[in-house]
């Protein structure tokens, strides 16, 4: 009151209002918005100049305004102003006028009432601001949120979202699905994360998460995720956060994609890549020994039958030693043949590579560990890696030596017992200053009973072996100029080396 006071005891002021009912239609006129005075029984009693003109003729009554308002908001107007009115309450109601030019335009209405001393209402006091650039921005956020959120539920993926802290705020339509969820219900969703993950990922999907969530650092692992149905399914998961201007992460966003056909495509194929070469190592084995029998037969049969001539000859009456003599030069020709035979077949195990490249067997490791992983993840083994960052190049058969790795990396994974919680498999590779390289497969497992004897060719302590794994590995090895021998550790398990000469390479 004492600005009021003060304003009214100003100079100014007083010239300016000396006439006070021109000074107050003047502001009322000049005022941004339609003001209007209205008796109880609704008609006008007052309107300023620019309602006149937004409404082009003047309007006479309550009634006429409604007219004025659009069909749809019509029966809510109508009603709110109706039990404002009988309250002596003051209205405020949001809705779509038509102008003198035929358009509509939304506009906020409020009314207020004035009494008289006895309390009665003697009228309505309002004023009707034009709200339609206001109506239309939030037209067109609503618009692009519901588009968002369509967008959002559309997409071919599961997403979620995550305060800084890890409590899920919100996954998409697609994922509640999946999760068999009541989007509804946000806590609902936040309570089940920490049973969708698979029993055997949960632990390291937590790890990470936390871990990420801690450092800032991007969110990206594969797992398995509980489907609705009760079946685990494939899912490579990212999540990046998202952070506010002065950097701090304000919440994160993750997107999780169903890889389930595109693992068990890799599995399968990997499965019957590994089908085939068994095979074909089966069918080369029994290939070999068949053509073994065939050619070392012929010189035999040649060899029993100049024998039995041979033996005629000398035993007739009389001897006949020249004939005798051609029989038993025929034999040391068949023994020498014999000889060759045999001499061929062990250059045929001799493996000789096929085809030599200079390869960094670093590589070849992570690619065994890659082609294996299914076999490593199934028996739960841990595999620990030490390799040389400076390992020299050797020229090799990746193929044949691929396949000495596999060898023992599978050798060394059986040989430890599955309730064994120290399952542990060291891969080592190292040089040294004699240009050689070597590497080690290292157990934790039973340990060779029998060292002497794992190079003889079907040698086994498997059920199910063929005993062909190490002499096979040795064979590729040695052609490779390298060596390969085998030591039980000092503890506990086994260690399997192979060294190749870098000499070789060139
Ligand atoms: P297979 O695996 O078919 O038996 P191998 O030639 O690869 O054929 O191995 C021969 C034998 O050597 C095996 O049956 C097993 O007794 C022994 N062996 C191989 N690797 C290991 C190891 N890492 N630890 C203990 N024993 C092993």
């Amino acid at each position: 009151m004492s600005n009021d006071d003060g304003l009214r005891k100003d100079a100014a002021f007083r010239e300016h209002t000396r006439n006070s009912a021109e000074f107050a239609l003047d502001l009322l006129d000049n005022v941004p918005g339609h003001m209007w005075s209205m008796d109880p029984a609704g008609r006008f009693i007052y309107r300023n100049r620019s309602m006149d003109a937004y409404f082009g003729n003047g309007l006479q009554d309550l009634g006429a305004w409604l007219e004025r308002i659009h069909k749809d908001d019509q029966r809510f107007v109508a009603t709110t102003w109706r039990r404002s009115m009988d309250a002596g309450e003051p209205f405020d109601s949001a809705h779509r006028l038509r102008g003198a030019d035929g358009a509509f335009r939304w506009f906020r209405a409020s009314g207020r009432p004035s009494r008289d001393a006895h309390g009665r209402v003697t009228v309505w006091h309002g004023q009707t601001i034009d709200i339609e650039h206001q109506k239309k921005a939030e037209e067109s956020l609503r618009a692009r949120s519901v588009e968002l959120s369509l967008l959002v539920d559309m997409v071919p993926s599961n997403l979620w979202r995550l305060t800084p802290d890890g409590t899920t705020t919100l996954v998409n339509r697609r994922m509640a699905d999946y999760l068999g969820l009541d989007l509804s219900n946000v806590s609902d969703v936040a309570s089940v994360m920490d049973t969708i993950f698979h029993p055997d990922d949960a632990d390291a999907v937590y790890a990470e998460l936390t871990r990420c969530l801690a450092t800032g650092e991007r969110f990206s692992m594969r797992y398995r995720l509980l489907r609705a149905d009760g079946v685990y399914r494939w899912m490579s998961g990212r999540a990046e956060p998202m952070r506010d201007q002065d950097g701090n992460i304000v919440q994160w966003f993750g997107l999780c994609h169903d890889i389930e056909d595109q693992v068990q495509t890799t599995a399968a194929l990997r499965r019957s890549a590994e089908k085939l070469a068994r095979a074909t190592q089966a069918a080369n084995l029994s290939q070999l020994s068949a053509s073994i029998a065939h050619e070392v037969n012929q010189p035999l049969a040649a060899i029993a039958a100049d024998a039995d001539a041979c033996l005629r000859w000398l035993s007739a009456e009389p001897a006949n030693i020249e004939r005798g003599k051609r029989a038993a030069e025929r034999i040391t020709l068949d023994v020498a043949a014999t000889v060759e035979v045999v001499s061929r077949i062990r250059a045929l195990f001799k493996h000789q590579p096929q085809s030599r490249a200079v390869e960094d067997v670093n590589r070849l490791v992570y690619e065994v560990l890659d082609l294996m992983s299914d076999e490593i993840a199934a028996t739960t083994t841990r595999i620990d890696l030490v390799l040389d960052q400076h390992l020299p190049k050797v020229a090799l058969d990746r193929v044949q030596v691929q396949q000495v790795l596999v060898n023992l990396i599978r050798n060394g994974i059986q040989a430890m017992d599955t309730t064994n919680p120290l399952r542990s498999l060291k891969i080592v590779s190292s040089h040294d200053h004699l240009d050689t390289i070597r590497i080690s497969v290292e157990d934790t497992g039973s340990g060779f009973k029998d060292p002497e004897r794992v190079f003889e060719p079907f040698f086994t302590t498997k059920g199910n072996g063929m005993g062909m794994g190490l002499p096979i590995c040795r064979s590729i090895v040695e052609a490779h100029g390298g060596k390969l021998w085998v030591a039980n550790n000092e503890t506990l398990g086994a260690t399997v080396t192979f060294a190749l000469p870098v000499a070789s390479a060139t």
